[in-house]
């Protein structure tokens, strides 16, 4: 399969869990991926690796996100990689991957937490993509990491479902504004996915079962459930498809 033959994609987060499976998966479809890494440089570079010795075209680009000024910053590192691999700065998909969990009640939740998981989650995504948009080219894609906790109440997790909420309104509202150039920008929703985000529940008996039951077919999502879906959206076969919020959650609470 070779559907993203000739694009290159931008995956935040893909040193690890379901970002590191969306890059080996655009780049198995025949994508150049660009790993971004926020302070996992080794398990970025690792994914570049395996990239390359499956014949694929990778690179790794570095920055965590603390604040605004993060994403610029990501940027003059990508359009030095670009310019010099391709001679350009433009690429063709971003997918916002990059994500922090937050479980913790709302009497437990304080403010500087509540600060970390909008900054990363919500600031960093809208001035990701913001600073996208004279580089994506016609016809690219935006492909958000959302969660089902947006329609499935969850408790304990009031803060990290409202950064949740607040990609899917993003990814409604810029959905219509770049319609004209035939970009597409579309939102995932996945259920509980067994990555180090949901260590503490995987290693435990009864949270291990709990993340089994929620979905309808009685396992624990992969990474790779994910990325199937995301390789879908980033390709042309996607190309009628915008401004939605995808549940790929395997029937969690139907
Ligand atoms: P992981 O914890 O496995 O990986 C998180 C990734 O995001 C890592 O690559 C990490 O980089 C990067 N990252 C985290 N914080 C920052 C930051 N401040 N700056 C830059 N990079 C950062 O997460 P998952 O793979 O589980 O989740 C990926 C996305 O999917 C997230 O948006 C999450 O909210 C969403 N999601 C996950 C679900 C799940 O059950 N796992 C369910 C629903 C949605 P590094 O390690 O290099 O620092």
């Amino acid at each position: 399969m070779s559907r993203l033959n000739g694009k290159i994609a931008l995956v935040t987060g893909a040193s690890r869990g379901i970002g590191r499976a969306v890059a080996l998966r655009l780049a198995k479809e025949g994508a150049m991926v660009a790993v971004h890494y926020g302070t996992n440089r080794d398990a970025a570079a690792d994914v570049v690796r395996q990239i390359e010795q499956s014949g694929g075209e990778a690179f790794s680009v570095g920055q965590e996100f603390v604040t605004a000024a993060n994403a610029a910053e990501l940027y003059e590192g990508l359009d030095q990689v670009l310019e010099q691999r391709t001679g350009q700065r433009c690429f063709d998909i971003l997918v916002n991957n990059a994500g922090v969990g937050l479980v913790a009640a709302i009497e437990e939740t304080t403010e500087n937490a509540f600060d970390q998981v909008m900054n990363t989650n919500v600031k960093a995504t809208f001035f990701l993509i913001q600073q996208a948009l004279p580089r994506l080219r016609d016809d690219g894609r935006i492909i958000n990491l959302s969660s089902a906790t947006t329609r499935i109440s969850l408790p304990g997790v009031a803060a990290y479902s409202m950064t949740k909420g607040a990609i899917n309104t993003l990814t409604l509202s810029l959905s219509t504004q770049l319609a004209h150039r035939g970009i597409t920008v579309n939102a995932l929703q996945p259920g509980f996915i067994a990555t180090d985000m949901n260590k503490a529940l995987l290693q435990d008996e009864s949270g291990y079962k709990f993340g089994a039951e929620y979905s309808s077919f009685g396992r624990w999502g992969e990474p790779s459930d994910i990325a199937d879906v995301t390789a879908f959206l980033a390709s042309s076969d996607s190309r009628w498809i915008t401004g939605q919020c995808i549940d790929v959650s395997g029937g969690s609470h139907l």
